[in-house]
């Protein structure tokens, strides 16, 4: 499993807002509270570029429903 360093994160910061970011739970993207986006962790790589982000709320309700086994 490829964990992202640490101390890479340190030294990142969101690309629209420069503010700090959190590692999600399964350390699958980083988040940023302050714009509600969520920047995606592809091969270990942070992909930091407004573009590619998700919404935060879309990622969340995206894994509820997931969660939940439910549809619509
Ligand atoms: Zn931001």
């Amino acid at each position: 499993m490829k964990q992202i360093n640490p101390r890479l994160l340190d030294i990142l910061a969101c690309p629209k807002c420069k503010g700090e970011l959190q590692l999600t739970e399964e350390g699958d993207g980083l988040i940023c509270e302050h714009c509600g986006l969520l920047y995606e962790i592809r091969d270990g790589i942070p992909v930091m570029l407004i573009d590619e982000a998700r919404p935060l709320s879309e990622y969340r309700h995206g894994k509820k429903a997931a969660e939940n086994g439910a549809s619509e």
